[in-house]
């Protein structure tokens, strides 16, 4: 598993004012898409191009477009969805599947409510996002998900992760064949005993869209 953490003084920058307790939704919410554009960025390096020709006003040349067949981004509801705009602003021919998952307060166990993917992602590139990366058992379900229907290179991208949840991904994606990467915003301390991430930014559903 290849983890790129950002290293990028905006981003820092942003994410301060993202955990600031006195940060409004509306502000979150437009913060947490800025950071995710910034996040995509890096997040799709090597996504799949193919060659084609176009003509400029000067001569012909020889340009790329995404591959088919297109990418797929994943929100993980409820959180995720904030970052939904973020990605497909960077991606606007994407598709768009979507995983509800909701943890367990008490024994953080995790588990799938909702699962609109196509049934078969054969030679697609999947992009999953998540704004908290904590105990890790979330993003490993999704992963597993998108593998089983024949997923070949996913990329997570989260604005904040525990170092616990990212050994825990490793250690669960050991003997994963397929390419799977990290691009993280930063990577906090730790996790406290009710799996929130420390300092964190509180959670993200949240303050995302209120106490429901
Ligand atoms: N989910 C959140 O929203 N915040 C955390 O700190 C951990 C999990």
């Amino acid at each position: 598993m290849r983890v790129h953490v950002a290293d990028h003084r905006l981003i820092a920058h942003k994410l301060t004012y993202l955990r600031d307790v006195r940060t409004d939704s509306p502000t979150f919410r437009r913060l947490t898409e800025e950071l995710v554009t910034l996040l995509a960025y890096e997040a799709t390096r090597q996504v799949r191009v193919e060659p084609f020709e176009i003509r400029t006003p000067l001569t012909t040349t020889t340009g790329i477009k995404l591959a088919r067949p297109k990418p797929l981004i994943v929100p993980i509801l409820r959180a995720g969805l904030g970052m939904l705009e973020g990605m497909v602003r960077l991606l606007p021919t994407a598709e768009v599947g979507f995983l509800g998952m909701v943890r367990d307060e008490d024994s953080l166990q995790v588990s799938a409510y909702a699962n609109r993917l196509p049934e078969d992602l054969s030679a697609r590139q999947c992009y999953v996002v998540d704004p908290m990366l904590a105990t890790g058992h979330t993003l490993a379900m999704a992963i597993d998900y998108l593998a089983e229907r024949g997923a070949d290179d996913i990329c997570c991208v989260c604005l904040l992760a525990a170092p616990e949840g990212v050994a825990y991904l490793r250690e669960h994606l050991a003997g994963q064949s397929i390419p799977i990467s990290l691009v993280l915003g930063a990577v906090d301390d730790r996790l406290d005993a009710n799996g929130y991430i420390v300092p964190g930014l509180g959670d993200a559903g949240d303050r995302l869209y209120g106490v429901v």
